[in-house]
């Protein structure tokens, strides 16, 4: 990569508790110690600790995401759900939409994108992740899948707003295994050409299974603008080997 602002989106998923509070401390440490260089970590914890996190964070240069909203802008009769506003109300800056995991519970591209609306509404930047499962793969249809997905999610919004697009190939995510390089350059390069035609101001990241030992390859794909990393950052020393790694 080159000298430009590097992401590195940590998504907890379901783990983490209020001992977590004092985790992260060593990533708020590391991040005040290497204030020189341009990067921005962005916890994404379960919403039990979204506040908690948000609070922590707030004299520092780290910031949060939540990893879903309901698509519903007004509050309202759904129950176990939070809106945009919630989230924007507790000092949260991003919100992850369209992850695979959710995605595998049946949200749809259109759902997707009425989440993606409302969440700009509230001022959120959006992280919206796409990519491909095995079975995609292998019936090589990546390519009308990603633009598909592209297409329906970022419908109807301003060409102006600033989005993450985390392409994160499903197969990758929780298996230990990546793209090649070739392969990763070839779907990035895909990705922008698609979502260039939608938005002017946007990042790309990849995601799946990140970790410190296959940064340094990842990190050759100059394309990139940081990482959408699960299950390795839920550990202080992963997540800072990983950011130190990408500097080198
Ligand atoms: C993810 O949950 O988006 C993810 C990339 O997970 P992992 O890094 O564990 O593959």
């Amino acid at each position: 990569m080159t000298n430009k602002i590097r992401y590195f989106i940590a998504n907890w998923k379901m783990y983490g508790d209020l001992s977590s509070l004092k985790s992260i401390q060593k990533v708020i440490k590391f991040s005040r110690l290497n204030s020189t260089k341009k990067f921005r970590i962005i916890y994404c914890p379960p919403y039990t600790l979204l506040g908690d996190f948000s609070r922590v964070v707030k004299k520092t240069s780290l910031e949060t995401g939540a990893q879903n909203i309901h698509a519903n802008f007004d509050f309202g009769a759904n129950t176990g759900f939070v809106n945009s506003k919630m989230i924007k109300n507790l000092g949260v800056k991003y919100v992850i939409l369209g992850h695979s995991e959710n995605r595998a519970l049946g949200e749809d591209n259109k759902h997707i994108n009425n989440k993606i609306l409302s969440a700009i509404k509230s001022k959120l930047t959006v992280i919206l992740c796409i990519g491909e499962t095995i079975t995609q793969k292998k019936n090589k249809k990546t390519k009308t899948i990603l633009k598909k997905q592209i297409e329906v999610c970022l419908k109807g919004i301003n060409k102006k707003k600033r989005v993450i697009i985390a392409y994160e190939p499903v197969w990758s995510i929780g298996t230990g295994i990546i793209p090649t390089n070739i392969e990763l350059k070839k779907n990035l390069q895909f990705i922008k050409s698609i979502v260039s035609k939608k938005i002017k101001n946007y990042k790309i990241l990849y995601g799946g299974s990140v970790n410190p030992n296959n940064i340094k390859k990842l990190n050759e794909i100059d394309l990139l603008d940081g990482f959408l990393i699960g299950g390795a950052s839920q550990s202080s020393k992963k997540l800072i080997d990983i950011i130190t790694k990408t500097f080198k």
